[in-house]
């Protein structure tokens, strides 16, 4: 029997291919002359599918018949159709746990940022402003502070463990209520009011799309700090930039955004917003170990019939070949 024969639609962390390297048949599309063309060829040779940020739905399975499992680079997967893949008795994975870390310190920087305008202060000095007098004082304190996360999960706990050592107390909303020692809320409209500072680290797609919109924004209030290290779909931009604009809140930070890497004009035009280019996991060693988990996936799968961490999803199509 030949290997099996992996499709990686497009450009993924090198790991990914060395991880399979002679264990599995790897088809670089986006190198194709004619991406369609070997998708034709190659239909019924295609099992699995390694993806980085290509959109994979229904339509695109229905092209690969014999795929049984999509390999995701990333804990968010909105950009997977899973439900469209289990109903095609399709498995999905993706890379939870391994960047939780990593993703709970850029929020926390990007809260420090936020709250004490840090990269403002920067481009003050570079601008050779200091020597006019110094940066003004910052309205806002991180001390004190009390933090709303929605989304409570494997990351939103990392954030919550390292704000406690800054005195930040900690809320939270999720759809189900966890048996934790923060206070939930079970309405976010009801927790915007109650905090100060707004984390935003709930999954993206159809169910969190724009749940941050205008009467949130205005619950959170003229001293409230909005963080969003999850997906800019969850928040309304334009909303966000009036409220920025007008003094409805007092700033944001945002990793995030909802047509990357292309920024709502008006989160560009203000200057109470940090803007990061969706850098919340990027660091050589945490996307080594995603693609390392990528592969860890595939090859369980190909052995065992078994992935490592496939999404919820799929949980009806997981269990042992016979
Ligand atoms: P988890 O699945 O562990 O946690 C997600 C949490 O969100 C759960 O507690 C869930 O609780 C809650 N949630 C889901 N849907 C809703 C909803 N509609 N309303 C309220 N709460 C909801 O995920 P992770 O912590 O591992 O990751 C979270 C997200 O962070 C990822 O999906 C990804 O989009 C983003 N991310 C961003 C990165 C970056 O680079 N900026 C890097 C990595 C991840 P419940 O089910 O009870 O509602």
């Amino acid at each position: 029997m030949g290997l099996p024969v992996v499709l990686m639609p497009g450009r993924m962390n090198p790991v990914v291919a060395e991880g399979l390297d002679g264990k599995v048949e790897l088809i670089r599309l986006w190198e194709a002359a004619d991406p369609d063309a070997v998708l034709a060829e190659r239909r019924d040779d295609i099992v699995a599918v390694a993806t980085g940020g290509t959109r994979i739905d229904g339509a695109f399975l229905d092209k690969l018949p014999a795929v049984r499992i999509v390999a995701g680079f990333g804990v968010g997967y909105d950009q997977i159709d899973a439900a469209a893949a289990a109903e095609r008795g399709v498995v999905v994975t993706n890379t939870p746990g391994v960047l939780d870390d990593e993703v709970a310190d850029t929020a926390l920087g990007l809260l420090l940022m936020t709250v004490r305008e840090l990269p403002q202060a920067e481009r003050y000095l570079r601008a050779g402003k200091w020597r006019d007098g110094p940066y003004p004082l910052t309205k806002a304190t991180l001390h004190g502070r009390r933090m709303g996360i929605l989304g409570l999960g494997r990351i939103g706990q990392a954030i919550a463990d390292r704000v406690a050592p800054f005195g930040v107390s900690v809320g939270y909303h999720n759809r189900h209520r966890k048996d934790v020692e923060y206070h939930y809320y079970p309405s976010l409209l009801e927790m915007a009011r109650g905090v100060d500072i707004l984390m935003i680290v709930v999954p993206g797609g159809g169910d969190t799309r724009r749940l941050i919109d205008a009467e949130v924004l205005e619950a959170l209030g003229p001293d409230g700090i909005l963080i969003n290290v999850a997906r800019g779909t969850v928040v309304d931009e334009p909303a966000l930039a009036d409220a920025l604009r007008d003094g409805t809140i007092l700033a944001a930070g945002l990793d995030v955004f909802e047509d990357e890497p292309n920024v709502h004009p008006g989160l560009l035009d203000v200057p109470n917003a940090v803007l990061l280019p969706h850098v919340g996991s990027a660091t050589i060693p945490t996307r080594n170990a995603m693609g390392n988990l990528v592969v860890e996936n595939l090859l369980s799968w190909f052995s065992y019939g078994l992935p490592v961490t496939p999404v919820p999803e799929s949980a009806d199509l997981v269990k042992p070949r016979d």
